[in-house]
């Protein structure tokens, strides 16, 4: 199986911009910017950002106003203030190199269990898994089976279930704890090409083991795949590009609700209005925003300011500025 995915990820695997270099501090910004963000988003927004802060230094060196400015259009913006804390940590205690040791890795700054596997195995070739969403997904369903998936990838992911048929019996095991899935990744990864298969296994989970309709007749896992084998051998003719849509289940109350009547969205303006300024000038905010009355506004403003994104004039606090230091 491993094989089969390494030929299928050299010959289309995505090609996204992060993935060609190997200095940690690049592939830390690329991993930063990619978890919540779209990966395409997140190449493009990647290179601007390195232009801007190439090193550990220039970041650590960086206010925080020119960073979260730096980090425009990505969301989440307490993560480029993580990144920056990194830096500073990096510059101040490991003389300037990010460290190799996981352990280690995991005491910075907003760099938890996946970041630092991630790291590890893309900038310094350790054969570990780095287990995102996707690669959770691709590892549970082709070793285990779907009864195993669980609340990780749902119980309408169109795989088969225990009355589909012939061969589904073998998807029904327990669902694997984390670290059980840690460790199902750790020992797939080949020695020779560890980062080569930690991102053709995100990308066999990004274009085929989608959690509905997963595209299993296209996907060269199939023939190892747990799942797959079960989906095929059910008879259903429904896997692969061809699959019909399974019925999405009714959209909930909060999926429903239009992005710019919520809090998130009205913390986006706020931050864009402070980018917008001129560094260290106070920008009013004592006015409605969108749909949001001044006090939700107010509100946020407040928010933002606890979260370290934003200061609040101490002699009037409807106006607001981004962080200076
Ligand atoms: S064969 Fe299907 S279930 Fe298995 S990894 Fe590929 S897309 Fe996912």
């Amino acid at each position: 199986m491993r094989d089969a995915i390494l030929a299928w990820y050299d010959a289309q695997g995505r090609h996204l911009a992060f993935r060609g270099t190997t200095d940690p501090y690049a592939i830390l910004v690329s991993e930063a910017m990619a978890q919540q963000t779209q990966a395409s988003r997140a190449a493009e927004a990647w290179g601007r950002f390195l232009v801007a802060f190439p090193t550990f230094a220039a970041l650590a060196a960086a206010s925080p106003a020119d960073v979260l400015r730096a980090w425009r259009g990505l969301g989440y913006n307490r993560r480029a203030l993580a990144l920056r804390a990194t830096a500073i940590v990096v510059e101040e205690a490991h003389g300037g190199d990010l460290p190799r040791d996981i352990a280690e890795l995991e005491h910075l700054p907003g760099i938890g269990p996946y970041t630092a596997r991630a790291v590890a195995v893309l900038a310094f070739g350790q054969p570990v898994g780095a287990v995102d969403t996707n690669v959770r997904r691709v590892l549970v369903r082709s070793l285990v089976g779907d009864g195993s998936v669980g609340a990780a990838v749902g119980p309408a992911d169109g795989a088969v279930h225990a009355a589909d048929g012939p061969g589904a019996a073998a998807t029904a095991a327990r669902a694997p704890s984390p670290r059980e899935i840690q460790a199902m990744a750790d020992a797939s990864v080949p020695p020779s090409r560890p980062g080569h298969w930690t991102h053709a296994l995100m990308d066999i989970g990004a274009v085929f083991c989608k959690p509905r309709n997963p595209r299993c007749a296209d996907c060269p896992a199939l023939p190892w795949c747990r799942v797959g084998v079960a989906r095929a051998a059910s008879g259903r003719g429904d896997i692969g590009s061809a699959t019909p849509k399974t019925p999405r289940p009714a959209r909930t109350r909060e999926a429903a609700v239009p992005f710019e009547t919520t809090t998130r969205w009205l913390r986006g303006r706020i931050l864009d209005r402070l980018r917008d300024a001129v560094d260290g000038d106070w920008v009013d905010l004592r006015e409605a925003i969108g749909g949001h009355p001044a006090a939700a506004v107010a509100g946020a403003l407040a928010a933002l300011e606890r979260e370290g994104l934003a200061q609040r004039d101490p002699a009037d606090p409807a106006r607001g500025r981004l962080p200076l230091a």
